[in-house]
């Protein structure tokens, strides 16, 4: 099948401004590309959508995604850790919402049950359900056990434990595996100084995930925390707010390696929220505020060092649900300076190189990933968290959502 949109403006996910033009999909492959004047004339039975002067971009990519975090816009979970068939039942859905927002590819920033993410990734490659591209991963590895009791693979100390927890992520089908490296503040007051790994651990780690083929993805905030994020070979690091000036120069030297999500959505949601007087979120809040003070100064320099800045916010608590996802490109405008087509080719281009499939660019051979936007985001990314405003959301040439009428030549003539 093809499909031909005309009279759109084209955003093609990268610094270029926006163009007039028509896009051609054959299959699940972007097949042509053409700017005013040039046209594209369609075969017989291709399916058209005028545009009428809409936005056509590429579908939005989230680098820090937990779809077992149950809360969304459409249900709020008051318990964070759910019980595994109500967890399955989220994830399906979280996973469904996102699409419907606007995100055809994730990443996933760690899992609260084993299993769930790679049978969903799955249950979405084959059609069966509703979802982003998922880029999966299990469980948050916790070496000491303090964490979710579940069982010796995702527990013990020392390069052997990581070698077996490794193999068996392989096994299961993970794609990338999240080391939480540092404490987390907001949940601990001042645990973010704390490290959980050994450098012989992240040694282990590195060796094996080149010999499975896996990707790595860190939770790090201090130097000491990125320099063992990078010791393991980590491809995305998430937060770094509290690195010092040597480390951002250090970080300038991998910018064609390591990606960074400040992850800054959940802060800001967490400034934001008012709870009830029974939930306590003085300790969220004041972490929240000292990180977004520091990202707010380090997020435009690691940029200006050329560093691929990515969104993607720990969407998934009852303060900052699933599908309010969109947010995070105008926070990158409104705290860190970007512009909104930076703000887009951070939540498009850059994201589909951290994927490492052809996504995230409207380009000939590329996927067919597309947004049909009433609105002009390149010159207002809010547009994209009103899902309305999304007249159309292809996935893989398929479309999720059509709110247009479509044209046959055959029918007309
Ligand atoms: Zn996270």
């Amino acid at each position: 099948m093809t499909t031909l949109f005309t009279n759109v403006r084209i955003f093609d996910g990268t610094a270029n401004a926006p163009r007039p033009g028509s896009v051609l999909v054959d299959g699940d492959t972007i097949a042509q590309v053409a700017y005013d004047p040039a046209t594209i004339a369609p075969a017989a039975h291709t399916h058209v959508i005028d545009g009428d002067g809409r936005t056509l971009m590429p579908g939005m990519i989230d680098a820090h995604t937990h779809l077992t975090w149950g809360s969304s816009v459409e249900k709020i979970y008051h318990a964070f850790i759910l019980p595994p068939d109500e967890l399955e039942v989220a994830a399906t859905r979280n996973a469904r919402v996102l699409l419907d927002h606007g995100f055809t590819s994730l990443w996933s920033g760690g899992a609260l049950g084993d299993g769930i993410e790679t049978r969903l990734a799955a249950r979405i490659a084959a059609g069966e359900t509703p979802g982003p591209r998922l880029i999966p991963s299990t469980l948050e590895r916790s070496p000491e056990g303090d964490g979710i009791d579940t069982g010796d693979v995702f527990n013990g100390r020392g390069p052997d434990a990581m070698r077996a927890f490794m193999a068996y992520c392989a096994d299961q089908g993970v794609k990338t595996v999240k080391l939480v490296v540092s404490g987390e503040s907001a949940l601990k007051p001042n645990s973010h100084t704390e490290i959980n790994y050994t450098p012989e651990e992240m040694d282990a780690a590195r060796e094996a995930a080149q010999a499975h083929d896996l990707t790595i993805t860190c939770h790090a905030y201090t130097d000491e925390a990125v320099d063992l994020a990078l010791r393991a070979g980590a491809r995305i690091i998430y937060h770094m707010s509290y690195i010092s000036d040597a480390m951002v120069e250090r970080l300038a030297g991998l910018k064609d390696s390591v990606f960074y999500g400040p992850g800054c959505g959940v802060s800001v949601a967490a400034l934001e929220a008012s709870p009830p007087p029974h939930i306590d979120m003085s300790g969220m809040k004041h972490s929240a505020a000292e990180r977004m003070a520091l990202e707010c100064a380090l997020v435009p320099r690691l940029k200006d060092a050329g560093l691929r800045v990515l969104i993607g916010g720990d969407y998934g608590f009852p303060f900052n649900p699933i599908g309010r996802n969109a947010r995070d490109l105008a926070h990158f405008v409104d705290h860190f300076g970007y512009s909104p087509i930076e703000a887009l080719a951070a939540a498009t281009s850059l994201g589909g190189q951290l994927t490492g499939a052809k996504v995230g660019e409207i380009r000939a051979g590329w996927l067919a990933d597309l947004l049909l936007v009433d609105g002009d985001p390149t010159t207002d990314v809010t547009v994209l968290q009103d899902k309305d405003r999304l007249s159309a959301i292809m996935l893989g040439g398929a479309f999720h959502k059509l709110t247009l009428p479509e044209t046959t030549p055959a029918a007309a003539g």
